[in-house]
């Protein structure tokens, strides 16, 4: 065994390492984002070594004085971004928002209805997930695989018949808007909340370009602020509801299912909100853009891109069936040794028993967009994608292909000030 201090450098040097791979990369993993240099400078500071429990002038231990002020102009922000009449930002990830939400919401025995796993629901929303832990009765909403979408007529049926106590939406593959506004009458009817989960398209909804979910019926919407939104890995909870829910929906945040909530994390978010009112409509509006060319290019060589009948997409995000290129394990892999970065997916006629070997893949336009690429870059990639997965060609003439493109592309835009993305920054001083 070597010592310690070898130890802790040799993983210091795979965090080298592991930037420079993002450097030489594509990345078009849809659940993921790159920060501004403001942003990441949050996560250094000695707000990530603290305790703030409770709400912003009502804490439990002293020393908060200034993340007193961080956490109130984070929350003044976020309901000004989002024109949301309430904004929590302690949950420390979109996992723990939803658990809040379900905690403060709903109790054992309940039920909740939710898209199913097969249409791209998430994890948390499942019976081996957050609302199993929760203890609720789950109802799918049933999908309907032309338009990508759940469907709409099955859905007031089943929202009527079971009467749940909360209604939940929201996916993490997500192409199209969810039919709120048509289901409005159903809600109504029984009386249920309204539950957006945003963790996927937090950053379209900031830009105004994807649906407005507070304005359609959601109560409350809870989110990732490191997907789509460019922030650092955290949380939120917005909404638009009466007192008593939102006090209630705050008592599931702390006590519920948090102590710490990372204040230097939500510094962090704080300042890519500002930067998002700032930059979020563009940024949102070329990242969709960028998806809908990235489809369009990738269809038109012959892969099978889903949700064509509407154009493929309205968010960040393509789902493609690439059965006929060897599956998604085969396609995932062989892309990421030639320096393209995305996931294979489960599609809607896969069963679990193919989750390690699905029919699709998943991609995702935001980051590359974040870097500065636009349609002419989106049609780049697609060929990119073509030359390893239909052409079969080597894995060396792919990556030069991948180096000469990513080359170009040396700067993280929508933000405040200048940084070069995957950049590794020193610290440490190793003394003598
Ligand atoms: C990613 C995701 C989450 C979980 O977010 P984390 O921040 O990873 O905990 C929740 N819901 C949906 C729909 C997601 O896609």
């Amino acid at each position: 065994m070597s010592n310690p201090y070898d130890e802790a450098l040799k993983i210091r040097d795979l965090a080298v390492k592991h930037n420079k791979f993002f450097e030489e990369s594509i990345p078009l993993i849809a659940s993921e984002n790159i920060m501004s240099p403001l942003a990441m400078e949050m996560l250094v500071t000695d707000f990530g070594s603290r305790y703030a429990e409770g709400l912003p002038h009502h804490r439990y231990y002293q020393g908060n004085y200034y993340v007193d002020q961080v956490e109130d102009l984070t929350i003044d922000l976020a309901k000004r971004l989002f024109n949301a009449k309430q904004a929590d930002p302690r949950p420390v990830s979109g996992t723990n928002a939803n658990t809040a939400i379900l905690f403060g919401l709903s109790k054992p025995g309940d039920t909740i209805t939710a898209p199913p796993l097969s249409g791209g629901g998430h994890i948390s929303a499942a019976k081996f997930g957050a609302v199993g832990l929760r203890g609720l009765n789950l109802f799918n909403y049933p999908f309907d695989v032309d338009d990508m979408n759940i469907d709409i007529d099955g859905s007031i049926k089943l929202i009527k018949k079971e009467k749940p106590k909360l209604c939940l939406f929201g996916k993490s593959v997500f192409l199209f808007p969810e039919p709120l506004k048509e289901l409005n009458e159903a809600f109504k009817e029984v009386g249920t909340k309204v539950w957006y989960d945003a963790a996927h398209v937090l950053g379209l909804i900031a830009g105004g370009k994807f649906q407005d979910p507070l304005r359609e019926g959601a109560d409350v919407i809870s989110g990732s602020t490191h997907k789509t939104f460019p922030g650092p890995q955290h949380g939120i909870i917005l909404g638009n509801t009466d007192d008593d829910t939102w006090k209630k929906v705050q008592r599931g945040v702390f006590p519920g299912v948090l102590s710490n909530h990372h204040l230097n994390s939500m510094a962090a978010l704080g300042v890519t909100i500002a930067e998002e009112i700032e930059y979020g409509a563009e940024y949102a509006d070329k990242t969709i853009r960028n998806a809908q060319a990235l489809g369009e290019s990738l269809s038109s060589l012959g892969i099978k891109v889903l949700g064509e009948k509407h154009g493929f997409t309205k968010s960040h995000t393509i789902v493609a069936d690439i059965r006929a290129q060897g599956g998604g394990r085969h396609v995932s892999e062989y892309l990421e040794s030639c320096g393209v970065v995305l996931n294979k997916n489960l599609l809607p006629w896969d069963d679990n028993k193919k989750s390690q070997d699905p029919s699709g893949i998943r991609i995702g336009t935001q980051e590359v967009t974040r870097i500065g690429m636009g349609p002419s870059e989106m049609k780049e990639i697609a060929d990119i994608i073509s030359m390893a997965i239909v052409d079969n060609r080597e894995v060396d003439q792919v990556k030069s292909r991948v180096l000469d493109l990513k080359s170009r592309f040396t700067e993280t835009k929508y933000c405040f000030g200048k940084h070069k993305p995957y950049s590794y920054i020193e610290l440490f001083n190793p003394g003598e």
